[in-house]
């Protein structure tokens, strides 16, 4: 293995290195993330969870801060309710709205809905560049307007996958010595941590640390298709309300508000055990039914295509109700980091079993022979990566040492993409370069600061270039002081 910085200070020197290249380069297209990929519930699930942070400045300069969220609605009406944001100093309480587009609120017809009449803040993504729209209630109230970035800053670029295909980066990167091409991914994993480790800070600044470690455990178990999914039934059931239930209760309320155990949704169950466990959930949702169930077009929507029957939604709900009963320990490796993570959260995860979970896909499915464990290496793998680690490297740096020797996970599309542009087909490359998690997210940290944002099959992007500078600052000692060295470059 290469020799490594400490953290932070390669993820700096990638830091330098990305700001640098993009200084120089020339925008060969702008417009930002294409509509159709800007997901309006991913949006508000970011404004909710606290993402964006809660200190802004309004279109007419007005000092907005966000003193609390408030609550999902539900209902018909505004995004959020009971929220409070003091504008200029004065304190106003009511309603949020989030909208991609500025112009959505007289489309939606809120202009003339009474029901949004209490709305104190209207949140978008998007206005006209020419005309100014201004947010009128019924009663003909101004309200005060924020725009939000095209895109969290700390999320990176848009989720968009090019076809892939070798890059004009692959000659130069073939040319580097092993060790260039390793410092190279080290820092990128290093910036790419540090990024994850400043939103679930913030997350937790904007609401709380144990609703921010539950978000981010939601995630994790949600994977890619259905992240944004768990993200919002989190924020629907804060983690200190589920706390407070008996294990029975809490199951309900996670299976209940995710939607899943509404009978015209629900595929029928093909065993007499599914039927009852279906009616064990049931028995405690009926109660809470009609104060927690989400209207219909507030409904989450969950992706089941293109997973793996081990990884449905349900499941993975499932193995969420189990991790919050042995909630503790998990919430006290994240506070107070312990040495070799690795070890204790796989010790940790060998108690998360489940009667049903343990041997089944889904609410309708027949059982699997054996029992398969409800978190499995790879989950493991990213729950430590995507949760645990980034929470820990903010209390206790030296974590990286740790981070650095964990494993890599199975392949996933992204990754064989970003394999695929970087290393061509050289298998020997693409081995030594996505054995440890660490190089897999310096990969994906480069494919979506370089690939995704180029529009220009390759011939713009200033990446290849810019390769050469690195090997040169590695060659001039970089090792020593990964700033200095260079003069400020990289
Ligand atoms: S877009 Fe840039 S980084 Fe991506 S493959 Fe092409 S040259 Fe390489």
């Amino acid at each position: 293995m290469a020799f490594s910085l400490p953290y932070p200070r390669a993820a700096r020197r990638y830091e330098v290195f990305r700001q640098m290249i993009w200084s120089q380069a020339t925008p060969v297209a702008s417009g930002g993330r294409p509509d159709f990929l800007h997901d309006e519930i991913e949006v508000q699930t970011r404004w909710f969870g606290g993402e964006y942070g809660r200190i802004f400045t309004g279109t007419e300069g007005e000092r907005i801060e966000v003193v609390q969220f408030g609550h999902w609605n539900r209902g018909a009406g505004p995004d959020f309710t009971e929220a409070a944001v003091r504008v200029d100093g004065k304190l106003c309480r009511g309603a949020v709205e989030v909208d991609l587009d500025v112009r959505n609120w007289m489309k939606h017809g809120h202009a003339g809905n009474v029901a949004f009449n209490g709305t104190v803040l209207h949140v978008f993504t998007d206005q006209p560049a020419m005309n100014r729209v201004f947010t009128r209630t019924e009663a003909n109230a101004n309200v005060v307007q924020l725009l939000l970035p095209q895109y969290s800053g700390l999320q990176g670029p848009p989720d968009f996958l090019p076809e892939a295909f070798p890059g004009r980066c692959l000659a130069p990167l073939a040319k580097m010595a092993v060790p260039e091409v390793e410092s190279l991914l080290l820092a990128a994993a290093q910036y790419r941590l540090r990024r994850k480790s400043e939103r679930l800070h913030v997350m937790a600044e904007s609401t709380s640390g144990e609703q921010a470690l539950f978000q981010a455990v939601a995630e994790a178990l949600g994977f890619r298709h259905n992240k944004t999914a768990m993200a919002v039934l989190a924020q629907r059931c804060p983690v200190a309300e589920l706390l407070a239930m008996d294990p029975g209760e809490r199951e309900a309320r996670l299976f209940g508000a995710a939607g899943f155990l509404e009978m015209d949704l629900a595929e029928a169950a093909r065993t007499t055990e599914a039927r009852q466990y279906r009616r064990t959930l049931w028995d405690h949702w009926w109660r809470v039914r009609p104060e927690v169930e989400p209207a219909p077009h507030r409904a989450i929507r969950w992706r089941n295509d293109g997973t793996r029957p081990l990884n449905h939604p349900q499941r993975r709900l499932g193995a969420l109700a189990v991790v919050l009963e042995h909630w503790e320990r998990l919430w006290e490796l994240w506070e107070k980091p312990v040495n070799n993570f690795q070890k204790v959260v796989n010790n940790w995860s060998k108690a998360l079993t489940h009667p049903y979970w343990s041997r089944h896909y889904s609410l309708a499915s027949e059982a699997i022979p054996k029992p398969v464990r409800l978190l499995g290496k790879d989950r493991l793998r990213d729950l430590l990566g995507n949760v645990v680690f980034p929470g820990a490297i903010r209390v206790s740096p030296d974590r990286w040492q740790e981070y650095e020797r964990l494993g890599g996970v199975d392949t996933n599309q992204k990754l064989r993409r970003a394999v695929l542009r970087l290393f061509g087909t050289d298998r020997e490359r693409q081995k030594l370069f996505t054995r440890y998690y660490h190089q897999q997210q310096g990969l994906l940290q480069i494919y979506e600061d370089f690939c995704l944002e180029d529009a220009s099959d390759c011939r713009h992007c200033p990446f290849p270039e810019q390769l050469l500078q690195w090997r040169t600052a590695d060659r001039a000692g970089v090792r020593v002081d990964p700033i200095q060295a260079t003069g400020g470059i990289v």
